[in-house]
């Protein structure tokens, strides 16, 4: 039997050395190259190519090499009675953390304001900041990475609560679940940080209406999926003031086209879908241990509920 590899962002083969390393008994192919097909069981992946899983007829579980898995959900090769694996924080929330703490910054420090001042060479001396624990962060979900994003935040002496399908406790964090709770866990943030897996029901919660129940001059980090955000309803709020900017590392269009109305706006900064890549030991260590659980026949941790969509 042998276990197929294909990631769209390991171009030096790193994860796969990695892998190989600490599954010697293990036979890993790398895609394209793929023996008896029949013989695999098990496939590795990160955006596999369309054709990836033809002829894989005895596969029991695909691992992503990532978070999120709404992608591989929507792949039109994948079985829907696949079981999937993901990737759970493996070093991914500590990463995240230090981009939401900048974004949370760079807010609460009002450097949008500040930047804009300087273009006009003005001296804005009346830019005034809140202290931190006066400065209300919110993170839509409290999973693996959102928690760990929260817990940093709270270090940082920020007021920082969560939001969550299920109920959670996070020490020092306010925490609320479910709809119903929705708007009074928006109503008093400074900034609102998108944690979700992208599912049905979280596609475009970042819109209109999530933004006019946050107070005036609030600001949003978007590190979660590009299609949770509306993009015209984020526009209009920045042009009415209603939200101050916005910091964006995901997009509906990856990379994001040159000529998108983000790349020049004055109160939009982004970054290119970087704000906590898969870190190569800390990810072939789990999905080596999801493999020998799986060799076990035990359920392997990170398994994704298929009904939910993660
Ligand atoms: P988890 O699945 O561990 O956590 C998801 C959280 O969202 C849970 O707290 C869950 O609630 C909550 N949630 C899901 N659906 C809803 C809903 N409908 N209403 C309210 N809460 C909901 O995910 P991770 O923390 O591992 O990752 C989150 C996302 O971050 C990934 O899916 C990915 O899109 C993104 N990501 C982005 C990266 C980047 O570099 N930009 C890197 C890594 C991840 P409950 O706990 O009750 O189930």
């Amino acid at each position: 039997v042998s276990i197929l590899y294909y990631s769209a962002g390991d171009p030096e083969g790193r994860l796969l050395a990695k892998l190989r390393e600490l599954l010697p008994a293990e036979t890993i192919l790398a895609w394209p190259e793929r023996g008896d097909p029949a013989a695999i069981t098990q496939a590795i992946v990160w955006l596999p190519p369309d054709d990836f899983f033809d002829g894989l007829d005895n596969l029991t579980h695909v691992l992503s090499i990532a978070a999120g898995v709404d992608n591989l959900l929507l792949h039109p090769g994948l079985s829907p009675s696949l079981p999937i694996v993901r990737l759970q924080d493996a070093g991914m929330g500590e990463k995240m953390a230090e981009y939401v703490l900048y974004g949370t910054l760079h807010a609460h420090r009002q450097m949008p304001d500040l930047l804009l001042a300087q273009r006009e060479r003005r001296w804005a001396r009346e830019v005034r900041t809140r202290s931190a624990a006066k400065f209300n962060v919110g993170i839509l979900g409290a999973g693996a990475i959102g928690r760990v994003v929260a817990e940093r935040l709270h270090a940082n002496g920020y007021a920082v609560s969560c939001w969550s399908r299920s109920p959670k406790e996070v020490p020092g964090v306010t925490c609320y679940a479910g709809e119903a709770a929705l708007n009074d866990f928006l109503n008093p943030l400074q900034v609102i940080v998108c944690m979700l897996p992208l599912t049905d029901a979280t596609r475009g919660i970042l819109n209109k209406r999530l933004f006019s129940a946050l107070p005036v001059g609030a600001y949003v980090i978007n590190p979660g999926r590009g299609a949770h955000l509306v993009e015209n309803d984020l526009l209009d709020a920045l042009d009415q003031g209603q939200l101050s900017g916005a910091l964006l590392d995901v997009f509906a269009t990856e990379p994001l086209p040159a000529e998108h109305a983000f790349w020049n706006h004055e109160r939009i900064m982004i970054t290119p879908h970087l704000a906590a890549p898969s870190p190569v030991r800390q990810s072939a260590e789990q999905i080596a241990t999801s493999l020998r659980c799986i060799a076990r026949n035990e359920t392997p941790p990170g398994l994704v509920d298929r009904d939910q969509g993660y």
